[in-house]
Order: C-alpha cells, then structure tokens, then sequence
C-alpha cells in the first residue's frame, strides 16, 4: 500500500505515473491503480514492477509529498529517509522541486532516483500499526541496485555483473553513480546544490 501526503501529494503521484508507466490515482491519501489500465509500455519495467508490488503489499509505504525543502540552506536532497536535523519535518519526506531538477537535467536519473527512494521505504515497511524498520545501509544498498536496474531498461545497457556491484560515491564535489561497464553518472554540485548531471 502506498500513501501519500502532503502539499504536493497530487504531484508526487503524477510523477509516479509518468515514471511507471502506470496510471495511478490518488483517492484519500491512498495510491490505486486507474480502472483505465492503461499502460505506458516505453517506461522501465523494474519501476513498473516495484510500484505495482507497493500498491498491491499489505505493507504500508508512507510518503510526505513537499515542494521546496523546509531548510533551503541544506542544498540538494531528493528525500529524507529518516528525520534529519538538516531538513526538520516529517520522515518520508519527498522533495518534488528536486524531483523536477533532476528531471529537468536528466529524465533517466529522475525515475532512477525515485525508483531508490520507492525500494529503499519499501524494504523498510511493515504491516499497518508496525514501525517502519531502520537497517538503512541495507536497504540503501539494494535501492542502488536497483537504480542500475532501471537505468539498463531505460538506456539498454548492461548492468555490472560478477564481483562488481553499483555503487554510488562522492569523488570531491561530484556525487558518481556507477550503474554498469557503460553506465556512470555524474551529479555536479556547487554548496550543496545539484548543477549538472553527466551521463552515459
Ligand atoms: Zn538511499
């Protein structure tokens, strides 16, 4: 089950569609599938899957859907997976103007980024009335391979294979994302704030 709310819930979800590839409603704080079951074929099928095994989980994903960071000063932040002294306000929060700079600088890293933050609160989610679980460096992990996932959809190139994994690092100012042989990403940040992306 995935819930969503906050000012800007209703963007957050058309968001969601768009990257999906589903149509996706949102009717009392609650995403469902759209009666119209219409699908976007050319999205990434990984983040097709994932959103499609939230909505049908028994396990509750909480998301606070906001526009712009309640601390400015704090540059870039996709999300706040835990309550950061950084950026006060609720945990779960999603921040959809950086969603949409990202988007702007490059599309395929968007619904990357947003398919990290989906896995990584999906593995931390539980049954309602139960809290959510805290082994983040796991979790984070996994939300990593899966952003190479999507990546290769999206781009139909490999991912690592054998003893190599996706990582992401900070190298300087320069956030990498290695997703796969033929696939690195580049975040360029100046105090804080994202800049430019470099891809593949
Ligand atoms: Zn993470």
């Amino acid at each position: 089950m995935l819930q969503v709310r906050g000012p800007k819930a209703q963007q957050f979800v058309d968001l969601l569609s768009a990257y999906s590839g589903w149509t996706l409603v949102l009717v009392n704080a609650t995403v469902t599938f759209s009666t119209s079951g219409l699908i976007n074929p050319f999205e990434s099928q990984t983040l097709q899957d994932l959103v499609g095994e939230i909505l049908r989980s028994p396990n509750v994903v909480e998301v606070v859907a906001s526009g712009s960071k309640p601390n400015p000063a704090a540059g870039f932040f996709f999300d706040a997976f835990f309550a950061n002294p950084m950026l006060p306000g609720p945990r779960g929060s999603v921040y959809v103007d950086d969603i949409l700079k990202v988007q702007n600088l490059s599309p395929v890293l968007a619904r990357v980024l947003m398919g990290h933050v989906l896995r990584e609160y999906f593995l931390a989610s539980y049954p309602p009335g139960q809290a959510p679980g805290r082994a983040f460096f796991q979790f984070h992990v996994s939300a990593i391979e899966t952003e190479a996932q999507i990546a290769s959809d999206l781009m139909g190139r490999p991912v690592w294979t054998g003893n190599r994994r996706a990582w992401e690092g900070m190298s300087g100012t320069i956030n990498v994302r290695s997703y796969g042989p033929n696939m690195r990403f580049q975040l360029y940040f100046t105090a804080g704030d994202l800049r430019a992306v470099k891809g593949p």
